[in-house]
């Protein structure tokens, strides 16, 4: 009975002892300098690398700033808006019917503003044909942009 408790510890005493830290340094010199050597290399080395990477790429863009480059993207993306606005003169847009870029066609037709002017003129007594005038101005009526090839309408600018 009592010779097993011997036996078990014996083996356990048996064993070799793990080797200590210097001793496994000793046994293996390739190991030591691999968790030291990397470690103080890598914090010293990371800190300057970001520094000197954004100091460069920041200071040029300023420098070698050129002005030329913003005006032509941004007039480029005012001809290609799909939102334009529609004027009394004609522009440039995109007809989705032909799927072309093209110069808009004017059409003027009287709108509100062509009457509300030929009911002022009557008011003011030119109520012989003279009131008939703003119907022949264009500035006065509407403008109806139209597509010149498939003659779609694009938008409509509305004086009133
Ligand atoms: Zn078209």
């Amino acid at each position: 009975m009592a010779s097993a408790p011997p036996l078990e510890t014996s083996t356990f005493v048996g064993h070799p002892p793990p080797p200590s830290y210097e001793e496994a340094l000793a046994a293996n010199p390739q190991y030591p300098p691999m968790p030291y050597a990397p470690a103080p290399d890598m914090k010293t080395s990371v800190p300057p690398v970001p520094t000197q990477l954004y100091s460069p790429m920041y200071p040029p863009p300023p420098q070698q700033g050129q002005p030329a480059t913003c005006p032509v993207v941004s007039v480029q993306t005012m001809y290609v808006q799909p939102g334009l606005a529609f004027e009394s003169v004609p522009v440039q847009a995109h007809c989705p019917v032909c799927t072309q870029n093209v110069i808009t066609r004017l059409e003027y037709t009287s709108g509100a503003l062509a009457w509300l002017s030929c009911a002022g003129l009557a008011i003011f007594g030119c109520i012989y044909g003279c009131c008939l005038i703003p119907f022949c101005v264009d500035s006065l009526k509407d403008v109806t942009h139209h597509c010149p090839n498939c003659s779609s309408v694009l938008g409509v600018h509305k004086r009133m």
